[in-house]
């Protein structure tokens, strides 16, 4: 696990100058984008700051009473739910194909009247959705991504870079309103884009740096190729004063990296706007979720309850969400419960692990099938890989892509095999290469695990 310790200079109070910019910038934000956009998440950011003051008791009792009224919301104005009991458990466990299927079942009846940001998802797993998502509901996740950013020292308004978004995410497709947010946010989108060979991330790291911002936020792979690419120029360049990491998640190799190129804190942040989910991970290597955004469950593939520490599915009820109402939702991620005392001392709720997307796993020949997670240990426990990258062409073949850098050799090597053959019982053949490119999928993220067939 990477550190996320907060270094001093992030702790540092604010200049009086950078004191009086935020101030006036909050009021703008408050008074004319919050308005316009519909969409109150400068504001949720500080109410939520209260909301965590709040002893465990009184959070428990606000979720509960949240829970059951998104329950009855469901109930009264949602087809699919009506005449259900009021009680989590008989609601049923729902996808997304549930809902493409039958979109008009799970509308609220009425949807007209909530207004809404239409949200794309799965585009980089080949499996796309464009999905109504209530403002507000936007607004409480973006309202918990702020306030993580505060929590390390960032605070609304500071110069933001965007690194390693798609295309179809760049400025030109941005409307009228995201731009105004934007703008209010000083956020850079011109350092996005996907290719991320040697010379592309090594001229993307030198502008981010004399972009002087205070915040990267991007896609891990992406940010990890830039430092990368800067350490083997034999250079370190200066970071802002926090990177914040998102879309896949962060290998411990590519944390060193980033900290080592760029000298600042990196957080990984886990998040997903349909369901509701937005976490980000603590020095102790747990995600801590917003938990007033949403409930989340672990459950197994008949939907009963994981223990803590057990592998399943993420599922999510947003307490938010009324337009299509996200109740019980599968989000396609697997994952663990965290302790409920985290060991770093910040309340709330954890998942102890986010282990990839379920189409991502390993089948063996007899029907077994083991979760990406499956495989991190030997390549936490090595120095010499940068990348890596499974790839399943058939039942009995893995083949483990590697992208080594300097400590890689043969001890490593026989260690990451012999684990790997452990962990598929000698069902498969393994067989390791260090010459053939990772693949990225369409949306640009790396990919754990990539079966074919
Ligand atoms: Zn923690």
């Amino acid at each position: 696990m990477t550190g996320t310790a907060v270094p001093a200079a992030a702790l540092a109070p604010p200049s009086v100058g950078r004191q009086v910019y935020h101030r006036a910038l909050g009021v703008a934000t408050r008074t004319v984008v919050e308005p316009v956009l519909g969409a109150a998440y400068l504001t949720r950011s500080e109410e939520i700051e209260q909301w965590w003051q709040l002893g465990q008791a009184d959070r428990d009792a606000w979720r509960s009473e949240a829970v059951d009224r998104i329950l009855r919301y469901a109930i009264k104005h949602v087809p699919a739910y009506r005449g259900l009991a009021p009680d989590l458990g008989a609601f049923p466990i729902v996808d997304k194909h549930d809902m493409i299927a039958d979109t008009a079942s799970y509308l609220s009846d009425e949807h007209s009247k909530l207004p809404v940001v239409v949200k794309h998802t799965g585009g980089s797993t080949g499996d796309p959705w464009s999905y109504p998502l209530d403002r507000q509901a936007w607004a409480e996740s973006y309202a918990a991504h702020l306030r993580a950013c505060t929590r390390m020292g960032v605070l609304y308004g500071d110069r933001r870079i965007l690194l390693g978004f798609p295309s179809s995410l760049g400025l030109k497709k941005i409307g009228p309103m995201k731009r105004l947010r934007l703008a209010a946010e000083r956020t850079d989108a011109s350092l996005s884009g996907l290719r991320v060979d040697p010379a592309t991330s090594l001229r993307r790291a030198e502008k981010a740096s004399a972009g002087r911002a205070e915040i990267w936020y991007g896609y891990a792979s992406t940010i990890a190729a830039m430092a990368s690419a800067v350490l083997n120029a034999g250079r370190t360049l200066p970071g802002p004063r926090l990177i914040v990491t998102m879309a896949e998640p962060l290998m411990r190799a590519w944390g060193e990296d980033i900290e080592a190129a760029f000298g600042s804190t990196v957080v990984e942040e886990y998040g997903c706007n349909d369901g509701g989910i937005m976490a980000h991970r603590c020095q102790a290597g747990n995600f801590h979720l917003a938990d007033h955004q949403s409930l989340v469950e672990v459950v197994d593939d008949q939907g009963r309850t994981c223990p803590e520490g057990c592998n399943g599915n993420i599922v999510i009820t947003n307490f938010h969400a009324r337009h299509l109402p996200f109740i019980r939702y599968r989000a396609g991620d697997l994952g663990m419960l965290g302790p409920r005392h985290c060991p770093c001392g910040r309340p709330g709720r954890t998942l102890a692990g986010v282990t990839g997307r379920s189409g991502d796993m390993v089948r063996l020949p007899d029907g077994t099938e083991l979760v990406p997670a499956t495989f991190y240990i030997p390549f936490n426990q090595v120095r010499g890989v940068r990348r890596w990258q499974i790839v399943q062409p058939d039942a009995h073949h893995l083949l483990v892509r590697i992208e080594p850098r300097s400590g890689w050799n043969r001890h490593e090597h026989d260690l990451i095999r012999r684990w790997i053959e452990e962990q598929t019982m000698g069902l498969v053949d393994v067989q390791l290469v260090e010459t053939e490119p990772l693949e990225l999928t369409n949306g640009g993220k790396h990919r754990i695990v990539i079966r074919h067939g």
